[in-house]
Order: structure tokens, then C-alpha cells, then sequence
């Protein structure tokens, strides 16, 4: 057996298009704001992509720099101001930021519609309850790729969620379980008592978020089962993902790519939640 593929690419280009064409209809062009605390090289081509993407469906986009030592004041002066542009409908807080600013401390500040990262806790808060408009990207990314599957009938099965950070792994536990999915979700601690292969070998869905290149072993993957590496790894000059690709496709039903797979849609995603976060701030 071989997977078929997942291809985020050929997804997000759909939903691109459909955002596009929604944007041309909205009143005036939703304006997007990424803030940067310093430099850092990790977080320049999600800013190129944002910036291409911004300029490809209509978006106004601008980065706003801030120097290296501005302080967690300063950075909420700027979130308060870009709060109260009426101008201003999706606001970014470009990560990492440096160590001397608590990132969880400053997501408070920004307006829940305005945040189009879904990082607010509000924002988070609203997953619990099945009410979330803007959805956190990469998560949000996962359970699009699951949907594309044709006849797919997600009730009732049974996935595995390898990773429980903030910004996927729980978020995306909670999106499975608004829809009926029976959900575990692994981390450090699985790894570490030695249980995670016994955790994956059940799933009918696994979705690694780790970024640990190989940490899912291909003969792990259950026959059949519906595999979503969101692990990104640079291993000799090479992008792979967490799942150990080759032999997981003989196994696996459908898998994604590393790259092509959830990559491409996070920032279609983003972009999706702009124009939530534009109609948002019309009511
Ligand atoms: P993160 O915050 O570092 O979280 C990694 C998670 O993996 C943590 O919950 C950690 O548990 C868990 N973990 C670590 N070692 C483990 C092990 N041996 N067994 C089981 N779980 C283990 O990372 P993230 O931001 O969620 O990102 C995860 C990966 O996805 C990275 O490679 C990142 O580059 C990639 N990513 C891709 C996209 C995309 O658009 N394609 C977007 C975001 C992230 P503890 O916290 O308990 O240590």
C-alpha cells in the first residue's frame, strides 16, 4: 500500500482563491500589521510569506519594527495603538520575541478581533466552547487537511496528537474533539515513560507537532491510518518533518508531505482569519 498525498499546496491555492474573491467584495482592503521586536533570521520567511500573501489576495500589509531593547511597555503602547486604529483589522506580534518580553503576558493585550494568530486567551477560550471565529493557523490547518479528504467521516474515530504546545497541539486536541474525535494527546512525558509507539500504532489519525526529524517511526503508523506531520526539521540541508516519511507512506492511507503539506496553508489560514477578523470589528 502507499499513501495517497496530502497537498497542502494545492489546497491553500483553493482557499486562496475563494479569499481573494471575498476580499474583493468587502468594502474596504483589510490591512494587516505584523510588529517585530529586533531582528531575528528564524522569523524572516514567515514574514516574506505574509508580506507575498498580503500583497497576492488584496491585503495592505506593513511590518512595524521595533528595536531589540524596546521594553514590554513600549511593545503594549503599540498594541493599544494599533487596537484603536479603526484602520488596523489584523494585528501580528512576530515571534520569538526577545527574552526580556513575556509573550504570554503581551497576548493579553491585543484585541481578541484583532488577532488573527489566535493567541488571545480569549481567543483560545472560545475553542473550549465550539464558538471560535479566528482559529489558531497551523491548527486550524490540520483539520482543513483532514476535511479535504473525500468521504472522510471524522465521528467517532480515534487520533493521536504527538506535542501539546499552546500554539498546536492542544488547540487542535480541542478542534478534534469538537467534532466528535476520541483524542490523546501525547508529549515529553509519553515519550519519556517509553508509551508513545503503543499510542500511535492505535491512531486512525496521528498528527506529530514536535520537531523532532524521525521521532515517529514508519512501522508505528497503523495500516490505513491518516498521517499529519506538522514537524519542521532542517536534517542535512534538507526540510523533513517528524514522521519518518518513507516507510509511514507504505503503511499510512493518506499523509502529508514535509514541505508542501500543513507549511503552505498556515498562512492561507492566516489570511482566512483576517477577513473573519474585518467582518468581526463591521458588527
Ligand atoms: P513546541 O512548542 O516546541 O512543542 C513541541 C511539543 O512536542 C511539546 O509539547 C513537547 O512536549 C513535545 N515533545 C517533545 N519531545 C517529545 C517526545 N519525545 N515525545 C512526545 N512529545 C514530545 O513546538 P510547536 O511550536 O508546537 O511546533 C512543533 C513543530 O511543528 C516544530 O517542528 C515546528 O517548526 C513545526 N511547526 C510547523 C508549522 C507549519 O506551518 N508547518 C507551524 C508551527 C510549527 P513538552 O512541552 O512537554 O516538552
Amino acid at each position: 500500500m502507499s499513501a495517497k498525498l496530502l497537498d497542502g499546496k494545492a489546497l491553500a491555492a483553493g482557499l486562496k482563491e475563494r479569499i481573494k474573491a471575498e476580499i474583493q467584495g468587502l468594502k474596504t482592503k483589510p490591512k494587516l500589521v505584523s510588529v517585530q521586536v529586533g531582528e531575528n533570521p528564524a522569523s524572516e520567511v514567515y514574514l516574506r510569506s505574509q508580506r507575498k500573501n498580503a500583497e497576492n489576495l488584496g491585503v495592505e500589509y506593513r511590518l512595524q519594527k521595533l528595536d531589540e531593547k524596546a521594553t514590554e511597555v513600549q511593545l503594549i503602547k503599540v498594541i493599544n495603538s494599533l487596537n484603536n486604529d479603526k484602520g488596523v483589522n489584523g494585528i501580528i506580534i512576530q515571534m520569538p520575541l526577545p527574552g526580556h518580553i513575556d509573550a504570554k503576558l503581551i497576548s493579553q493585550y491585543l484585541s481578541p478581533i484583532k488577532d488573527v494568530e489566535a493567541v488571545h486567551p480569549q481567543n483560545m477560550g472560545e475553542i473550549v466552547f465550539g464558538n471560535a471565529k479566528i482559529l489558531p493557523c497551523t491548527a486550524a490547518s490540520c483539520m482543513e487537511l483532514l476535511n479535504s479528504i473525500e468521504g472522510i467521516e471524522l465521528y467517532g474515530k480515534e487520533a493521536c496528537v504527538v506535542g501539546h504546545s499552546e500554539i498546536v497541539g492542544k488547540p487542535l486536541a480541542l478542534l478534534l474533539l469538537n467534532k466528535f474525535v476520541t483524542t490523546t494527546v501525547c508529549h515529553i512525558a509519553t515519550g519519556q515513560r517509553g508509551t508513545l509507539p503503543e499510542f500511535v500504532k492505535k491512531a486512525e489519525i496521528l498528527i506529530v507537532a514536535v520537531g523532532k526529524a524521525g521521532l515517529i517511526k514508519g512501522d508505528w503508523v497503523k495500516e490505513g491510518a491518516i498521517v499529519i506531520d506538522v514537524g519542521i526539521n532542517l536534517v542535512e540541508g534538507k526540510l523533513v518533518g517528524d514522521v519518518e516519511f518513507d516507510k509511514a507512506q507504505e503503511r499510512a492511507g493518506y499523509i502529508t508531505p514535509v514541505p508542501g503539506g500543513v507549511g503552505p496553508l498556515t498562512v492561507a489560514i492566516l489570511m482566512r482569519n483576517l477577513v473573519e477578523a474585518y467582518k468581526l470589528q463591521q458588527k
